[in-house]
């Protein structure tokens, strides 16, 4: 019988799939279920909400995803 993933790495990998859901134009989730973020090419802590907040706030991010808009 295959028993699949601890409970803990699944509830894990929805946390980073609602993220990714919720800002698909930032974030992805890699193979291993870590919250990637495009804009800056850097694995995010999603353990916390407050980790990936302090993330999207940060100098770095913020320039990235207005250069993107600007693209257009
Ligand atoms: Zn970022």
């Amino acid at each position: 019988m295959r028993t699949g993933m601890p409970k803990e790495a699944e509830s894990s990998l929805s946390k980073v799939r609602a993220y990714v859901a919720r800002y698909h134009a930032e974030f992805m989730a890699t193979a291993r279920g870590e919250l990637f973020c495009t804009l800056c090419s850097t694995i995010v802590s999603h353990d916390r909400k407050f980790s990936v907040d302090k993330h999207r706030q940060s100098t770095k991010h913020r320039k990235a995803m207005s250069s993107t808009s600007q693209q257009r």
